[in-house]
């Protein structure tokens, strides 16, 4: 809907109906068609403008938010911007709790879309003054002392966020393929997408296979291939990646399951950077990673769907900054370095 030639009401209604872009590269050097869903044009610019519209709309059709009432979240980046882009127009306004080591722009980007910040020391889930925590009594108080109260949004946990994935994200991928989908794989951070996309699939197209990929230092490939919750290493993509299995996760398994190690991921965001116009966030590589390794599993000949869940923008300091990527030794591309050749 919200690509078509019709006015939208208002921006909430430009979320979703996202295109399906061919990946050349990838699907050249697999023989399958492999397809990116261009989450990055969003209004939010993320997959998460649909988990946060989902949330909210839940939450008024259950009379959990009253006019002119707060929406606390606990959140580091894409859904505190969807979140704040819904509320402004839904008339809410958007408290989020945010861990104080998270990137300036970041913090930038959640005052842009009209949110409030609460910064707090950045320490583990275990810890009770974790953010997750933190956001949740913040919202207990503020039921209490704001005149039109407040909601928590807890996207981990809530599954209207799964819902707008089974509703409208799997669905779109459906009809947009003409059926013709053979195998779709992505990250999970809530799991939200993964979970509510297979669900939609596997009911319309049986047979369908569903994969994780799943980035090093996250629990859930282990969980998923051993039985055991176990995270081994670390990765600079963020966003995704669970130690745990949310609710949202709930009753959804794979069918395969594969570890994708950053400079996989990163090699095929530069690739796509400078080869295919695309500019995307590290959890996008680590999607087209394991669409590349399913199109692998699968064989020629079949059509593979994954998420292009936001763009590079929002990590120049550190996925596109030189410094960064040499300090872990990392590979740097040739453009994004200081120019050695003088310039004709
Ligand atoms: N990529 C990025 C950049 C994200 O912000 C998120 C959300 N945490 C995801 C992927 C994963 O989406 P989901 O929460 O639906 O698993």
């Amino acid at each position: 809907m919200s690509r078509s030639s019709a006015v939208s009401p208002d921006v909430l209604a430009a979320i979703g109906g996202t295109p399906l872009i061919r990946l050349r590269r990838a699907s050249e050097e697999t023989g399958c068609t492999i397809l990116g869903k261009a989450e990055f044009l969003n209004p939010g610019l993320s997959v998460k403008d649909r988990a946060a519209l989902s949330i909210v709309q839940d939450a008024e059709a259950r009379g959990l938010i009253r006019p002119g009432g707060t929406i606390v979240e606990g959140t580091a980046g894409n859904t505190g911007i969807g979140l704040a882009l819904v509320a402004s127009v839904r008339g809410y306004r958007t408290v989020i709790v945010i861990p104080e080591t998270q990137s300036a722009e970041k913090k930038e980007t959640l005052r842009l879309a009209g949110a409030r910040l609460v910064e707090v020391p950045a320490v583990p889930f275990a810890n009770p003054n974790n953010y997750v925590h933190a956001a949740r009594r913040l919202a207990e108080r503020l039921a209490e002392t704001e005149p039109a109260g407040a909601f928590f949004a807890d996207q981990f946990d809530n599954v209207a966020n799964r819902r707008a994935h089974v509703e409208a994200t799997g669905p779109e991928i459906f009809a947009q393929t003409g059926g013709a989908v053979d195998g779709f794989v992505c990250a999970a951070g809530t799991g939200g997408t993964l979970a509510g996309v297979a669900e939609a699939l596997r009911a319309a197209k049986p047979g369908v296979t569903i994969a994780l990929s799943d980035p090093e230092g996250s629990a859930l490939h282990a969980h998923y291939t051993t039985g055991t919750l176990k995270a081994e290493g670390s990765s600079i993509t963020e966003g995704i990646g669970q130690g745990r299995v949310t609710r949202n996760l709930e009753g959804f398994r794979p069918d395969l399951s594969f570890r994708i190690p950053d400079a996989e991921a990163l090699g095929i965001i530069f690739g796509l950077m400078r080869e295919e116009g695309l500019s995307l966030g590290g959890s996008s590589g680590i999607n087209v990673a394991g669409a590349i390794r399913l199109a692998r599993e699968l064989g020629p000949g079949h059509t593979i769907v994954t998420i292009l869940c936001d763009g590079a923008a929002r990590y120049a300091s550190k996925l596109f900054n030189p410094a960064f990527l040499g300090e872990r030794g990392l590979p740097i591309p040739d453009w994004l370095g200081p120019s050695t050749e003088p310039l004709p």
